[in-house]
C-alpha cells in the first residue's frame, strides 16, 4: 500500500458519518434497553453462549466432520461428555452466584447511562478496541504470571482453569470466582479509563468474548486471529493451547510481546502432542 492509498484509508476511517446511521437507529429505537446498566452484562453473557455454540457442535460432531477436525490443535484429545458437563456446571454456578447478583446490584444502584448523539468515527472505534485489548492484555499478563508463580494463588484461584490440558470452548469460563470477577472488573473499567464511546465499549466487549473463546476453542482455523494478524504479534488459539500444556509459558491472553519480553513465550513446536 503506497502513501496515497494509506492516507485515503485514514480519511475514510476518520469519516464522521460512517457509523452515525447505525448509532442513530440504535439510539432512537432501543434507547430503554441500551441505557440500562444490565445491557453490557446481557450482551457479554449472550455473546458467550452464542459464540461457544459452533465450537461445541464441532466437538460433538468429532470425526463426522473430518474437514473441521484437520484443524484440531491436539487431534487425539477431544472433550468428553463429562468434561463438557463439568465446565457447563462451573459456568452455571458462576452465573447464578456471581454474575446474577452483580447484575441485580448494577440494576439497583447504577443509574441508566446517557447515550451521546454523536457516533464514534470508525478510526476511534478501531483504536478504542485495540487500546482496550492491549490494556487488558497487560493487566491479565501480570495477574496470570503472579497466579502461576505464587503457589497459594495458583492453588486457591487459578488451578481450576488448568483442569484441562487440551482446552475447548466451554473451558473459557471454567474459572474460579475471583478470576471471573477480576476479568469482569477490567472489562468494565478499561473502556471508562480510555474514555471510549459506548459503541466502542460494546464492540470491545463482544470481540473480547470472541477472542477469549477462540483462545480456548482447540482449533487453529485458517481464519484464526494469529493467522490473520501478521508478524506473530498476536498469540491466538495455538499459543494459549501451549499454555494449557506447558503452564509456565504464554501468560498473555492476546498479544505475544509481553511473553517475548519476559522470556515466557513458547510456540506450539515446543509441545509434544499427547496421544
Ligand atoms: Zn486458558
Ligand atoms: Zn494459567
Amino acid at each position: 500500500m503506497d502513501l496515497a492509498e494509506t492516507s485515503a484509508w485514514i480519511t475514510y476511517l476518520r469519516n464522521d458519518s460512517l457509523l452515525q446511521p447505525l448509532w442513530d437507529s440504535l439510539r432512537l429505537n432501543y434507547s430503554d434497553y441500551l441505557r440500562s446498566p444490565l445491557f453490557p452484562i446481557v450482551l457479554t453473557v449472550s455473546s458467550y453462549f452464542i459464540i461457544c455454540l459452533p465450537y461445541l457442535i464441532c466437538d460433538i460432531m468429532g470425526d463426522r466432520w473430518a474437514w473441521v477436525q484437520q484443524f484440531k490443535i491436539q487431534p487425539n484429545r477431544r472433550p468428553t461428555a463429562s468434561t463438557l458437563l463439568h465446565c457447563a456446571s462451573v459456568t452455571l454456578y458462576n452465573h447464578v452466584f456471581l454474575v446474577f447478583p452483580a447484575s441485580v446490584a448494577q440494576w439497583a444502584w447504577r443509574p441508566p447511562v446517557d447515550l451521546p448523539e454523536r457516533a464514534p468515527t470508525l478510526l476511534e472505534l478501531i483504536a478504542g478496541v485495540i487500546g482496550n485489548l492491549l490494556l487488558f492484555d497487560f493487566q491479565y499478563f501480570i495477574w496470570h504470571l503472579l497466579h502461576h508463580r505464587i503457589r497459594w494463588l495458583y492453588v486457591t484461584f487459578h488451578a481450576i482453569h488448568h483442569n484441562y490440558s487440551s482446552p475447548f470452548a466451554l473451558a473459557t469460563q471454567c474459572l474460579g470466582g475471583w478470576e471471573l470477577v477480576t476479568v469482569g472488573f477490567w472489562t468494565t473499567l478499561n473502556p471508562m479509563i480510555l474514555r471510549c464511546h459506548l459503541l466502542t465499549t460494546w464492540a470491545f466487549m463482544v470481540l473480547h468474548v470472541y477472542v477469549s473463546i477462540e483462545d480456548h476453542c482447540g482449533y487453529d482455523f485458517p481464519w484464526s486471529t494469529s493467522r490473520v494478524i501478521p508478524f506473530g504479534i498476536y498469540g491466538g488459539p495455538s499459543k494459549h493451547d501451549v499454555h494449557h500444556q506447558k503452564p509456565n509459558t504464554n501468560f498473555a491472553p492476546h498479544f505475544s510481546h509481553w511473553d517475548k519480553i519476559f522470556g515466557t513465550h513458547a510456540d506450539f513446536s515446543f509441545c509434544t502432542p499427547v496421544k
